[in-house]
């Protein structure tokens, strides 16, 4: 049975590919990939290889021009490989970096970013929270003052996904001190740029193997010719990628609270104590049908805004919902599978630690939850 109307026999035919993929090719490097901080940048080209970087991009630009259906499939395959940190760099560079220079970049700005982007030869970073803060990005601090035909760029960006390996961040800078949200312009800052540097590699509690950068600008001048779109609407422009930045957070919650239920079925299911299996159990049975319900729940609803948006109709509020289902679900079943997996679940040898660790980042990046919460009200005239 379909798991949705969503898919066709197409898009389950492209599954069963990249499924194949991960297993062979990313499932078993994963645990050396998160022990060593982050995956081989390599990993991109193979992912483009198989054209699988650019599944919403026009074929002039190497893309193949088969839609969100297709790059949703690729999210949830990607958040079943074992590694929250492999799912969000690959992610991060499909699903937030490239489609503002897609949607946004003249042919000629295309041409020099996109399509090495979709081949995976070059990595691409989104660079719009600051140290001082995420949530309020209309007062994104980052200045980019302009001298004639360049930008010069003073400031720092924090917790951006690729950002040690980037070839390319858009940048979310101020060309305007005064005015709020339309004082704002999207920069591509090039690796080389003097001025541009890593800061620090970050630390993290899980994703641990997408490297997550601290990034800094000092005088750092770039091209007029590197802005994407108008200046002084970047904001606006940012914006209108957020849903789709959401659903993939929701599309992967989902299907990391998948494998935890089913890793947590499995334990059950071969662990005795008291002379029976703990899936004999009947606590233990209605704390699994419970997990699966939360999940169908939040499944349900993340499709349904995946749905509206393929159909380019108003989702706002459907895609906040399904963010926040998503992701707590994804943190609350990871957290009960842990507990079935009793002393286990604390070890490190067992996968479970790392999908609990992993789905804590759900409730904070791509717009916190509480900020979904405001977002639902104020769509509900609140
Ligand atoms: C691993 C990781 C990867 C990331 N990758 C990227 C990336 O690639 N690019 C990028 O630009 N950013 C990235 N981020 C940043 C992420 O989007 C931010 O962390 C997030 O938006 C929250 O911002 P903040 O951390 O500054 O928290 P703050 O904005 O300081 O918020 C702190 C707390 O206050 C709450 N809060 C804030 N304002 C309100 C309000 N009005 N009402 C109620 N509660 C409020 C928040 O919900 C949160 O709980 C990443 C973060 C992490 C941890």
């Amino acid at each position: 049975m379909p798991r949705s109307h969503l898919f066709g026999p197409e898009h389950e035919e492209f599954r069963g590919t990249v499924r194949r993929f991960i297993e062979n090719e990313v499932r078993p490097h994963v645990d050396d990939w998160e022990a060593a901080g982050q995956f081989p940048p390599e990993l991109f080209r193979r992912f483009g290889g198989l054209d699988l970087l650019g599944l919403k991009y026009p074929e002039p630009y190497g893309g193949t021009d088969a839609g969100v259906i297709y790059e949703a499939v690729l999210f949830e395959e990607l958040a079943r490989c074992g590694s929250g940190g492999v799912a969000a760099g690959i992610g991060a560079h499909v699903a937030i970096a490239t489609p503002p220079i897609h949607d946004f970049g003249t042919d000629a700005q295309r041409k020099r970013w996109l399509a090495p982007a979709i081949k995976g030869e070059k990595i691409v970073a989104l660079g719009v929270t600051e140290p001082s803060g995420g949530s309020d990005i209309a007062h994104v601090e980052t200045s980019a003052r302009r001298e004639g035909d360049v930008y010069v760029i003073n400031g720092s960006k924090m917790f951006i996904t690729n950002g040690v390996n980037a070839d390319l961040v858009v940048v979310l800078a101020r060309t305007k001190p005064e005015g709020g949200h339309h004082g704002l312009s999207l920069l591509v800052v090039e690796r080389d740029t003097p001025g541009y540097s890593v800061g620090r590699k970050l630390d993290k509690l899980g994703w641990r193997a997408s490297d997550t950068a601290e990034l800094v600008f000092q005088d750092c001048r770039v091209p007029v010719e590197n802005r994407l779109g108008e200046e002084h609407n970047g904001f606006r422009l940012a914006v209108g990628n957020f849903q789709w930045e959401r659903l993939w957070i929701a599309i992967g919650a989902v299907a990391s609270a998948q494998r935890s239920l089913e890793l947590a079925i499995e334990y059950a299911a071969n662990r005795v104590q008291f002379g029976k299996t703990l899936s004999s159990m009947q606590v233990i049975r209605h704390e699994i049908a419970d997990m699966a319900l939360l999940i169908e729940q939040a499944r349900q609803l993340t499709y349904y805004a995946l749905w509206l948006h393929s159909k380019q109709l108003p989702c706002t509020k459907e895609v906040s919902m399904a963010k926040i289902a998503a992701t707590e679900a994804d943190v609350r079943v990871a957290d009960r599978a842990l507990q079935i997996h009793g002393g286990y679940g604390y070890m490190m040898e067992y996968p479970i630690q790392r999908a609990w660790r992993d789905a804590r980042l759900g409730p904070i990046g791509a717009g916190t939850n509480e900020i979904m919460r405001e977002v639902i009200a104020k769509e509900l005239d609140l």
